[in-house]
């Protein structure tokens, strides 16, 4: 079989095909793994993460998806986490001793920067989430309701929307709350913060991100199949309205019994001919599906400027800083990742190791950053670099060696008001193509742990239509504390 695409969603679908005995080869148009979720050699020499990625508890597929390709390990999650206003007020959250859904009720008590009628408005939309298990029976008005209404409806303080559920919810889903369907938002508080008391642990890569995927080669060769980088699928092969093939550049074609195409939705839409989309309708609509920004900016200073693993920033551009430097500290990792760069490139390495020794590399990340499209380059490191100055006091004696910005225009797809109806299943009405990516139906808005989904669902699909089911799909984490059972 053939996967199409080495992101996440093709890489757990390859993966769990080739556990399952089938020879799978998988063709990625870029030289290296990972899609989005990946790092990469900038033309000065330094290694960077396609933006700062961060998985969660309740992020169960993904979690299995690291345990099979061998690393887990390289994953560190952290159970507290930091909020810091522009006056310099601090909360945290942090489970406590209570169970859930109670186990945030000491943090959240003490928590600076919201007043006392910010928190008693946010505890009584919990409640109202809580009471109905996640599922509030608005969210299933004939009339998709946005987040923003949402919150509105249960009379959410100012405060409490922009120093409270938009810090959360624009991170965790890159979308602003008046795009945003309420069903996603909700769906966070309740898997991530109330049914479960480890769902909000933050995990965080400590190895760059394209190191996560050494495994999944060797797990795929090992059953006999490949993985070739630098092949680009340029067309599919039609005979009697029946998927016979994919075409790669100089004519080269490529043919299986099934095809799983993991790639972007906007990608599958140019190469899917107009037959393919009028015989399946739920092909026909993937332009419906539209996209929101990303942008990551990263920092090198000449000394140590921050202590804490990342801090999340309230009421300024910057949403969240990475601690990058603190991350790969001691990790073996990085330093045979440098190593292996050395080979290739010497120049990179020297930035490589002299970036772990001496300088402070922090990755900070603005999600939804629309505002941000238009501006410079130039303009977003100096309106970054005076926020980092104000939260980081020991940033202001340090000096800025060097600055990067990435902006990703179309990062991921926007979870906006009825997206859901415009995702397609992974199984399509066209006999052996099979679809993954993020984008597709899986429940989930655009993350990693959607991508593994969409991966083990597609998987599921094609075994299941070959007369050999099998299940890859991991449960949700259980409800825990008062609400097991
Ligand atoms: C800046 C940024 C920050 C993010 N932060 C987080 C985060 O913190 N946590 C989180 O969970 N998620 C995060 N995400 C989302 C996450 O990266 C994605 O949801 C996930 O990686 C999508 O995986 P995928 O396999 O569906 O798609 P992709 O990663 O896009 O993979 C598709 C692959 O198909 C390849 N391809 C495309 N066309 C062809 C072709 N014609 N032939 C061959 N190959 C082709 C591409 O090169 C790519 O490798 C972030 C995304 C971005 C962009």
């Amino acid at each position: 079989m053939i996967v199409i695409g080495g992101g996440l969603a093709g890489l757990a679908a390859g993966v769990s095909l080739a556990d399952s005995g089938w020879r799978v080869r998988l063709f990625e148009q870029r030289p290296f793994l990972g899609g989005r979720a990946t790092s990469y050699i900038l033309p000065d020499g330094e290694h960077v993460d396609n933006c700062q990625h961060v998985t969660l508890g309740c992020c169960t597929n993904l979690e299995d998806f690291y345990r099979r390709v061998g690393s887990a390990h390289k994953i560190k999650f952290f159970d507290r986490l930091v909020f810091l206003d522009v006056q310099g007020r601090r909360g945290e959250i942090k489970a406590g001793a209570l169970p859930a859904p109670f186990h945030f009720a000491g943090s959240f008590a003490s928590f600076a920067p919201l007043t006392l009628r910010d928190k008693l408005s946010i505890a009584r939309a919990m409640f109202n989430i809580l009471r109905h298990k996640g599922d509030p029976p608005d969210l299933h008005e004939a009339n998709a309701i946005s987040m923003l209404g949402w919150l509105r409806r249960r009379g959410q303080t100012k405060g409490a929307i922009d120093r409270f559920w938009r810090v959360v919810l624009v991170s965790a889903l890159d979308e602003e709350l008046d795009r945003t369907d309420a069903r996603f938002g909700v769906d966070v508080f309740w898997k991530a913060f109330l049914s479960n008391s480890t769902g909000y642990r933050m995990g965080v890569p400590v190895v760059p991100l394209s190191n996560l995927y050494d495994g999944c080669k060797s797990e795929i060769e090992r059953r006999g199949g490949e993985v070739v980088l630098r092949a680009t699928v340029r067309g599919l092969k039609i005979e009697n309205g029946q998927l016979t093939g994919v075409r790669f550049d100089e004519n080269r074609e490529e043919s299986a019994d099934a095809y799983i195409f993991a790639i972007p939705h906007t990608a599958l839409a140019e190469l899917l001919p107009e037959s393919m989309k009028q015989s399946d309708p739920s092909l026909a609509n993937l332009d419906k599906i539209k996209t929101s920004p990303i942008t990551g900016v990263h920092f090198w200073f000449d000394r140590h400027v921050m202590d804490e693993p990342f801090l999340t920033l309230l009421d300024t551009t910057t949403q969240w800083i990475f601690n990058k430097s603190l991350f790969y500290q001691g990790a073996d990792d990085q330093l045979k990742l440098a190593a292996s760069c050395e080979s290739e490139n010497p120049s990179s390495f020297s930035v490589t190791r002299q970036s772990l020794a001496t300088r402070h590399y922090l990755q900070l990340v603005i999600s939804a950053s629309y505002d941000l499209l238009q501006k410079s380059r130039q303009e977003i490191i100096d309106l970054c670099l005076a926020e980092v100055l104000h939260a980081l006091p020991r940033a202001r004696h340090a000096e800025l060696v060097k600055a990067t910005v990435i902006k990703e225009a179309a990062a991921t797809f926007s979870p906006e008001l009825g997206v859901d109806r415009w995702r397609p299943k992974q199984t399509t009405s066209i006999r052996g193509l099979f679809l993954a990516g993020d984008w597709t139906q899986t429940g989930w808005p655009a993350t990693m742990e959607g991508a593994v989904r969409s991966g083990y669902l597609a998987a599921e699909a094609l075994l299941g239509a070959n007369g050999t089911p099998k299940t890859f799909l991991q449960p949700d984490l259980s409800p825990n504390g008062l609400l097991s059972g």
